[in-house]
């Protein structure tokens, strides 16, 4: 059964336009030093369940106002169950959109040619050199490019999303990952948060980059790539 840590009963602003509930998943490959939902990450397997029945329960109690069910974590793909999990939400008439670290090409290819998914929003940790840094992880990068591939093959609509920590973002990192993902649907910066926690503490109280330094890294980006947006500012 798929670990699902947490429910958010509402969001206008995780799928749009859709009106989307969130089902957190617990547990992550990675340890991203900045990582915001550190309790989906270390010992959330202290924390209960929630049952899916419950779960689809208040899924169809909503259908008047739901589109939409965003899939995060954590990393969802971690769990070879999600594939079934997401066939029963799109049984009962809901889009589906998936938060993935790009772990996990096979399990994703296999949602995307079987239409079991909407969305794909991938992190870009960093380019792919510094992705051991950035994630604080052992990372197989040929997957993450197999990811990034499938994404860019446009099968399923998709964004590749930065979160622009100062440690591993830079005007060099902008250039190279506009280079890596050359002429990508779409890509986000979005800023740094800090302020619900971090798992390293340390980055508590980190430095952000104020919002001009945004403004500039995306007239870098969109040297390369056409849709570049920012989020959280
Ligand atoms: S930010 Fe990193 S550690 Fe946190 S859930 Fe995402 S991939 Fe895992």
């Amino acid at each position: 059964m798929l670990p699902i840590k947490g429910l958010e009963k509402m969001s206008l602003i995780d799928f749009p336009p859709y009106q989307s509930c969130v089902v957190f998943v617990g547990g992550c490959n990675f340890r991203c030093p900045y990582c915001q939902n550190k309790d989906l990450v270390i010992g959330f397997e202290e924390k209960p369940d929630m049952d899916e029945e419950e779960f689809f329960k208040f899924l169809m109690d909503r259908k008047k106002w739901l589109d939409a069910v965003a899939i995060t974590g954590g990393e969802p793909t971690l769990y070879p169950e999600l594939a079934g999990f997401i066939e029963k939400i799109q049984a009962r008439g809901f889009k589906v959109k998936l938060d993935t670290n790009g772990s996990n090409p096979e399990l994703l290819k296999k949602l995307v040619d079987n239409s079991l998914v909407d969305y794909v929003a991938m992190d870009i940790k960093a380019p792919l050199e510094k992705y051991e840094l950035a994630a604080d992880s052992n990372v197989d990068k040929d997957k993450i490019q197999q990811s990034v591939e499938l994404l860019l093959s446009g099968n399923v609509d998709y964004e590749f999303r930065t979160t622009v920590v100062p440690d591993f973002f830079a005007e060099d990192d902008a250039h190279a990952i506009g280079k890596w993902l050359k002429n990508c649907k779409r890509y986000v910066l979005q800023q740094f948060r800090n302020d619900m926690g971090t798992l390293n503490p340390a980055y508590m109280s980190a430095r952000k980059y104020p919002k001009d330094d945004l403004f500039f890294f995306q007239k870098i980006l969109k040297q390369y790539i056409n849709d570049v947006q920012i989020r959280g500012i």
